[in-house]
C-alpha cells in the first residue's frame, strides 16, 4: 500500500513519460483522467532537450497544472540531477530535472521510469493494499521498483530497483553494463531479439517458458532477501508472453525461494493499462509536491 498522504493534495500535474522511443506527456487530473496528450518522437528530435522543453511549456500555458512529474529511463544521479538513457544517446549525464524546471517554470519532480510504475502500481493497480511489493517492467528493457512496508526505496543514489542487472545466468550474455548474465542480457525483449533472430514476439513456447524460468529466478531470489511475497509484471515480454510466462515465473520463483516467510510468493500480473507509465509519472509529482 502506498501511503495515501498524497491524496490529499492532488491537484492537475503534468505527467511526462521518456521511453526509448518516444516521450508521452499529458495532463493529470485528480481523478487519474489523462487529457491534452502530446507526443514527440525520439528519433524524429536532432535536439530531443529543446524539443521537450518547448512541449511542455506550451502545454504549462494551456493547463493549470501544479507541478511536472517526469518518469525516465535510468540510470540517474539524486532525482534527475542527471540522467544517462541507455537508448537516448544525445543525453548522457544530462541535467533533466534543472532544464525541465527552467523551461516550465514549474517544481519538477523525476524519477526512474519502472520506480514510477511502482507508484502508480500501488495507488491504482494490483498492488493495491499491499504493503510489501515488487513491480518489474520486462520490455525492451528489464526494470523494476521495490516497495516495503508502504515505502519505494530509493537507495543511496535513488536507484535502487534495476532488476535488470541481476546475475541470473553464470558467465552469460554480455550485458550493456559490461557484466554478464544480467537478467536484462537474458531475457529482455532486446535480449531475446539478439538470440532468437526475431522480433520478441515471435518467440516459441520454449523461449516464452525459458524467459519466465529466468524472471521467476530473480523474484524468488530477490523476495528472500526483501521479504516480499507479490510481485506484479508489467511490460510487452512479461504481458505478451501470456500464462506460459507467468507459470513458469512462478514455477521457478518458488523454486528459488523456499524460506518460510516467502512460501505465499506470487508474480501477477499488472493492474495497469497502456497509461501506466504517464500514471507513474504523475505519482512522481504527487508524491514530490506531498514530501
Ligand atoms: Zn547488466
Amino acid at each position: 500500500m502506498i501511503p495515501s498522504g498524497a491524496r490529499s493534495h492532488l491537484a492537475p500535474v503534468l505527467a511526462v513519460d521518456i521511453g526509448a522511443t518516444k516521450v508521452d506527456a499529458a495532463v493529470a487530473a485528480p481523478d487519474g483522467m489523462l487529457h491534452d496528450r502530446r507526443r514527440l518522437v525520439l528519433e524524429e528530435q536532432l535536439d530531443l532537450a529543446a524539443a521537450l522543453v518547448s512541449m511542455l511549456r506550451a502545454m504549462v500555458a494551456e493547463n493549470d497544472v501544479a507541478a511536472v512529474g517526469v518518469g525516465c529511463a535510468g540510470p540517474m544521479t539524486g532525482h534527475g540531477e542527471t540522467v544517462s538513457p541507455v537508448n537516448i544517446a544525445q543525453w548522457r549525464e544530462f541535467p533533466l530535472r534543472a532544464v525541465l524546471a527552467e523551461g516550465t517554470g514549474k517544481d519538477v519532480f523525476v524519477d526512474g521510469d519502472a520506480r514510477a510504475l511502482a507508484l502508480a502500481e500501488g495507488a491504482v493497480g494490483a498492488a493495491r493494499g499491499q504493503d510489501s511489493y515488487l513491480s518489474m517492467v520486462v520490455s525492451t528493457g528489464i526494470g523494476g521498483g521495490i516497495v516495503l512496508n508502504g515505502r519505494l526505496l530509493d537507495g543511496a543514489s535513488g536507484n535502487a530497483g534495476h532488476v535488470g542487472h541481476l546475475t541470473v545466468v553464470p558467465e552469460g550474455r554480455l550485458c550493456h553494463c559490461l557484466s554478464r548474465g544480467c537478467l536484462e542480457a537474458e531475457a529482455s525483449g532486446l535480449a531475446i531479439e539478439a538470440m532468437t533472430g526475431r522480433p520478441p514476439r515471435e518467440a516459441d513456447v520454449t523461449v516464452r517458458k525459458h524467459v519466465g524460468d529466468l524472471v521467476g529466478r530473480a523474484v524468488g531470489t530477490l523476495a528472500a532477501t526483501l521479504d516480499f511475497t507479490r510481485c506484479y509484471v508489467a511490460g510487452s515480454v512479461a504481458l505478451g508472453y501470456g500464462d506460459e510466462f507467468i507459470a513458469s515465473a512462478n514455477a521457478s520463483a518458488t523454486r528459488v525461494s523456499t524460506m518460510p516467510y516467502t512460501k505465499d510468493l506470487r508474480i501477477e500480473r499488472s493492474g495497469l493499462d497502456a497509461d501506466g507509465p504517464l500514471l507513474g509519472a504523475a505519482y512522481v509529482a504527487w508524491f514530490g509536491v506531498a514530501s
